[in-house]
């Protein structure tokens, strides 16, 4: 008689995953045989020291950035066949706008148009990729922008706004796209202190709202609250991960122990 394999069934699958992904810049390796998933809902944050290549993990993940070997899934329903039943679609094999859409990144610098105000940034993508009427659009848009708390602000321009403001926008941009999962790499790295919680609060709604995200962040406190598991990478490869009570209390390797020496 077939038995059922208990360890497939119960595992939960995967909406984006990696397996043995590596990646050269010339002959310098910067990724080195990692291996990844991500569950729905699942919020994951990344850590490690600059130049580790948590970075270009991300933007292999999010197809920004090709590899040189292994693969990077991404389940078919999160690119809209609704009837896949847990198949996975290898990206390389389809085309990079079709997989990229699913996903929304959210960088350091927030690459907010300058010349548009907080609005018309939100709407842009919504009228010329979408193809929403302006009405649309701007509704659509007003949503977004009271998501980030930044209703009040929706004609301002950029040079107006502080950079919490600013990356506030820029996220509530991503979130107008309709985005199956979130991406942020170093998110309040640029921010002066004071304006760093207004973002990580506006993270933390929406990791509670149920969103996918991995999140590139040397916010310790923000990974030990938010984060159901957190990675640290050194030089290229994933050296330890696991739940951030565990990571952070008890370090297994004497890289992440230095690591943490040096951000506490
Ligand atoms: P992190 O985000 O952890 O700081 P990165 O992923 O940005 O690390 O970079 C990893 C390594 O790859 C670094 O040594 C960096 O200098 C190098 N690197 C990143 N992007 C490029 C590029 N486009 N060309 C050459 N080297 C790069
Ligand atoms: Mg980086």
């Amino acid at each position: 008689m077939p038995m059922v394999d208990s360890t497939t069934s119960t595992r939960q699958k995967a909406i984006v995953e990696a397996q043995g992904v590596s990646k050269q810049f010339g002959d310098l390796e910067v990724l080195t045989d990692i291996d990844f998933r991500l569950s729905p809902s699942e919020v994951v944050c990344v850590i490690g020291p600059s130049g580790s290549g948590k970075s270009t993990l991300l933007r292999c993940l999010a197809f920004l950035e090709p590899y040189d070997h292994g693969s990077v899934y991404i389940d078919s329903q999160l690119l809209g066949y609704e009837d896949s039943g847990g198949k996975r679609v290898r990206t390389s094999e389809k085309r990079v706008d079709e997989v990229r859409a699913p996903v929304g990144m959210v960088f350091q610098h927030f690459h907010l148009w300058p010349h548009r105000t907080a609005l018309e940034n939100v709407t842009e993508a919504l009228r010329l990729v979408n193809g929403l009427s302006r009405r649309e659009a701007d509704e659509e848009g007003m949503a977004m922008l009271e998501q980030v708390g930044l209703a009040d602000r929706a004609g301002h321009f950029p040079e107006s706004l502080s950079g919490g403001q600013k990356q506030r926008v820029a996220i509530a941009r991503a979130l107008a796209m309709k985005p199956r999962v979130m991406f942020f790499d170093e998110p309040t790295s640029a921010l002066d202190p004071e304006l760093v919680g207004e973002v990580l609060e506006v993270m933390n709604k929406l990791a509670a709202d149920g969103m996918t995200m991995v999140v590139v962040t040397h916010e310790m406190g923000f990974a030990a609250k938010v984060a159901d598991r957190v990675i640290f990478m050194d030089q290229g490869r994933v050296v330890e991960s696991g739940a951030p009570d565990k990571l952070f209390r008890h370090p297994q390797s004497e890289r992440l122990q230095q690591f943490l020496n040096t951000w506490r």
